[in-house]
């Protein structure tokens, strides 16, 4: 039988908006001493505005958002959803994409107009798209690029700012007085967007450039020293969450594959309710033994 202090537990958590899967997954949160979080989404607030837009050839800037968005219609990635929300405020038709394939924290690539469009980081569009000669203006470091290419070559790029959840600075400090000894950012972004977020905030690590299996990775890595709690909301970070002692899921506005995959889903769009779930956790925990 499940003791009631457990059961008492999950109840007080739901109030918090903590939704935790049942008794394991709460006695398990007890024990993270480890906290590994995604950037995009979760420690920030992952509704990225459009900063500037670059675009190159014949292509005017608003091709490129609207080729960037008509293909992200296709995508659930805040960046996606943010660059369909844009398009639409500035009333772009928005055509429907085919052939879609979408590889998840790097970018999608389909067919928009018979063009053959791709859009995603940086990295991802440039490994596949020719850059056409022409001087590029600098991008600045700290932003996070999302790039789009027309039929094989390079045609502009945005640049978008991600502000942090201003509750998380202080979020984490209270974690650590819980006990929690090692935190540590993962993301698939670029170092420079990663090393910008992490700035203000109390961490023990930066991991960028990672695929969704090097999240995995290093979850399984940090395992072997102490028990990990893995925080994402994205589809790429769904594997990671599943090989957590505990996964958590931004639920309210994170991908549906994110929330099966973790052990706790955040209900409420706040990244500082993992406070008072851990709390929960230790308290009932405590009483149940
Ligand atoms: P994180 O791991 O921090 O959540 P992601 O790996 O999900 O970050 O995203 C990293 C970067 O990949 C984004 O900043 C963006 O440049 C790019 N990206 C990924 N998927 C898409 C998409 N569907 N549309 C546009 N850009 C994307
Ligand atoms: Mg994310």
């Amino acid at each position: 039988a499940v003791p009631v202090a457990l059961v008492a537990g999950l109840s007080r958590a739901a109030h918090f908006g903590v939704l935790i899967k049942g008794a394991k997954p709460l006695e398990a949160m007890a024990r993270i001493r480890t906290l590994i979080l995604d950037k995009t989404g979760t420690l920030t607030d992952g509704r990225p505005q459009i900063v500037s837009i670059e675009s190159r050839g014949d292509h005017a800037d608003d091709d490129i958002l609207r080729f960037a968005a008509a293909l992200d219609q296709a995508s659930k990635h805040p960046v996606a959803q943010a660059l369909v929300a844009a398009a639409r405020l500035k009333r772009l038709d928005l055509p429907v994409p085919t052939r879609i394939t979408e590889i998840p924290g790097e970018g999608v690539i389909g067919t928009v107009d018979g063009q053959e469009i791709m859009v995603g980081g940086d990295e991802f569009v440039s490994r596949h798209a020719s850059e056409p000669p022409g001087t590029a203006a600098p991008l600045s470091a700290g932003s996070v690029h999302v790039a789009v290419a027309v039929d094989g070559r390079l045609a502009g790029r945005l640049v978008m700012s991600d502000p942090l959840r201003t509750e998380a600075p202080d979020m984490l400090l209270r974690l650590r007085r819980r006990g929690i000894g090692r935190i540590l950012l993962a993301t698939g972004d670029r170092a420079e967007v990663a090393e910008s977020v992490s700035s203000g905030l109390s961490l023990d690590g930066v991991r960028a450039g990672l695929t969704p299996d090097q999240k995995v990775l290093l979850v399984l890595t940090e395992r072997t020293d102490s028990p990990v709690m893995m925080v994402g909301d994205g589809v790429n970070d769904a594997p990671a969450l599943a090989a957590a002692d505990v996964g958590v899921a931004m639920g309210a506005r994170g991908a549906a594959a994110s929330a099966e995959a973790a052990d706790v889903v955040l209900l409420v769009d706040r990244i500082d309710r993992l406070g008072p779930g851990i709390e929960i956790a230790q308290q009932a925990r405590h009483i149940a033994i």
